[in-house]
């Protein structure tokens, strides 16, 4: 499916507006701004503990984290406070640092619920087997219990192929390339690419390596710490931070 630059327009703008966030007692998110327009990839970059996760955590809903200040929005639609499941009709996928594993749900069984009406030919024997093909992912592992018993690259590819059977309109993407190895990592980020290209989905990757950004190259590269974004570049910063660190240069 491809959408006309007109429909991509409708999709509307993922905005964060000055996004403060507990979880208990304790403030992790200290005010996040972050802009994200139709097919734009945003890198999200930062050392650990600094609240990547709770941020993709948040744009999605989980329980537990408290919003107490700032918007989430997508097309001028407030979502601050949506429950995840109108979040996700909204157009919200979120793949997971460790995707959970839903013991007695096949993936197929999920995918036909989700899609309804539309499943008949997204998941015809000829789509999926296409779409899986292009991730490099089992078909017989869409027969199992999702994700469980899978391997760290499965875990992920399979992740990939719900992104890209359920016409998600952005992808938040947390730490996608960890527990894959090479091949893996370049099937995945370049289905990812291609929903950008051809799409218009919107992406927020958070990763610590700029291999993943060769394959799924960002528009925008943001350092966070602390809670918030304190820097933000081009493409060119994802190399500087891999060199230097996120330390150097001074923070500015
Ligand atoms: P990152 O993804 O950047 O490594 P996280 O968002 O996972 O960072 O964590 C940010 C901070 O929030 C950490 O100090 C972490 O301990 C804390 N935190 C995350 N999730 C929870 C939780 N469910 N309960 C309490 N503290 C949490
Ligand atoms: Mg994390």
């Amino acid at each position: 499916m491809t959408l006309s630059k007109s429909e991509k327009k409708l999709a509307g703008d993922l905005a964060l507006s000055n996004l403060h966030v507990k979880i208990g007692k304790r403030e992790i998110l200290k005010g996040v701004d972050l802009l994200v327009r139709p097919g734009e990839v945003h890198a999200i970059m930062g050392p650990n503990g600094s609240g990547k996760t709770t941020l993709a955590s948040t744009i999605m809903g989980k329980p537990g984290y408290e919003v107490t200040d700032g918007t989430v929005s997508i097309g001028g639609t407030d979502l601050t406070h949506a429950p995840t499941f109108e979040r996700a009709l909204a157009g919200l996928f979120l793949i997971s640092q460790y995707p959970a594993e839903l013991v007695g749900v096949s993936f197929l069984e999920l995918a036909a619920q989700v899609l309804g009406p539309r499943g008949s030919e997204i998941l015809s024997p000829k789509h999926l087997t296409k779409e899986a093909e292009s991730i490099g992912l089992r078909l017989d592992l869409l027969e199992r219990s999702i994700n469980v018993g899978f391997s760290g690259g499965e875990k992920k590819r399979a992740e990939t192929l719900q992104l890209a059977l359920f016409s998600a309109r952005y992808a938040i993407l947390d730490e996608l390339d960890s527990g894959l190895d090479v091949d893996a990592l370049r099937d995945v980020a370049q289905r990812v690419a291609i929903m950008v290209r051809d799409e218009g989905v919107g992406v927020i990757v958070i990763t610590h390596y700029s291999r993943l950004l060769k394959e799924l190259e960002p528009d925008y590269v943001h350092v966070f710490s602390q809670g918030r974004i304190v820097r933000s570049g081009g493409p060119e910063l994802a190399i500087e931070l891999e060199k230097l660190g996120y330390q150097e240069p001074a923070i500015h």
